[in-house]
């Protein structure tokens, strides 16, 4: 009896990891296929100045938009993207995009600012970021400055000393280097020194509650200290409320994106809205 159950019991798990293994796979394949047939477009929301509301620059965020389905959320598919390493091509079609875009819009007169493109560190160990950082600097005139990469803290932690090597030599070429999700991670504040970041960006998790949990605006408050100790600009993500906004002002955050702005827009109406509003 227990043998049978021993045996059901390995059967089910097996047609269940089955199950989800084909599913990836799939999916997988899909990805592939989304790629070379151009169904991801890149999205843009705006980052403003805290104190006064002008707009810096936008952070580019990928979109799926299988034909006819539903748009895909980067949270469903960059995991797989990354464990198969579709990253590496996928995340070069952000970066190349998002600079080609930038670009395009400094050539029409808009004071567009700089943008900001998310990079995996599974993107960053599998391909020679440098060189490709390099060649779409070239290959667009993008002053490096106007370019800022986001990473993960939690993913940079887990690849500290890849990384670090890695950060250094695109530091190098003078983009700019932002944490993403700050506070999620494990918060070694070491490191914050030692790869020379540009940026903090405060995970949404902690302007969530902000006006009414004293935890969070404590965890805020701390965020702002150390930066600001370190000479690290930074970013309050998920502003949705004025309350919240304000909060952050008394705090010395600088610079803020969130629905209270705006949510990530198509580049067209990215344009309309924040670059060229009453022109078309
Ligand atoms: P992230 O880089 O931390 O991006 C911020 C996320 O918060 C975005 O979700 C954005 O739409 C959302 N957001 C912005 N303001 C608000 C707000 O006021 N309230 C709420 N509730 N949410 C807000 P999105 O676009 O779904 O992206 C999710 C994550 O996927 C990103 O988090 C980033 O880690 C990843 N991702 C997106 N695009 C790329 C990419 O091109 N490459 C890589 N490697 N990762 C990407
Ligand atoms: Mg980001
Ligand atoms: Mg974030
Ligand atoms: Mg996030």
């Amino acid at each position: 009896r227990a043998k049978s159950q021993g045996r059901n019991t390995y059967g089910f798990y097996t047609e269940d990891l089955t199950r989800s293994a084909s599913r990836r796979l799939e999916l997988e394949t899909r990805l592939r296929r989304a790629l070379a047939n151009g169904e991801f477009v890149l999205y843009y929301q705006p980052v403003k100045a805290v104190a006064d509301g002008r707009l810096l620059g936008a952070e580019a965020l990928v979109r799926w938009l299988p034909p006819g389905e539903p748009m895909v959320s980067p949270a469903d598919f960059i995991p797989i993207a990354e464990e198969t390493g579709l990253i590496v091509p996928l995340g070069e079609w952000v970066l190349r995009t998002a600079c080609a875009q930038l670009r395009e819009w400094l050539d029409a007169g808009y004071p567009a600012g700089s943008v900001a493109v998310n990079l995996s560190v599974e993107q960053i160990r599998r391909s020679d970021m440098e060189t490709l950082l390099r060649d779409v600097l070239a290959e667009t005139a993008l002053p490096a400055h106007r370019l800022e990469l986001e990473i993960t803290e939690s993913s940079l932690m887990e690849h500290g000393d890849q990384a670090e090597t890695l950060l250094s030599a695109l530091k190098a070429l003078g983009v700019g280097l932002a944490i993403d999700d700050f506070g999620t991670g494990y918060s070694s504040l070491a490191y914050l020194k030692r790869f020379s970041i540009d940026k903090l960006k405060i995970d949404r998790s902690f302007v969530k509650d902000l006006a009414d949990d004293r935890n969070d605006l404590a965890i805020a408050a701390a965020i702002v200290a150390v930066a600001r100790a370190l000479d690290i600009s930074v970013q309050a993500e998920g502003v949705e409320t004025e309350a919240q906004l304000g909060l952050l002002h008394e705090l010395g955050c600088g610079v803020f994106q969130g629905y209270l702005c705006s949510p990530p827009l198509p580049a067209d109406a990215f344009r309309e809205r924040f670059l060229a509003p009453g022109r078309t």
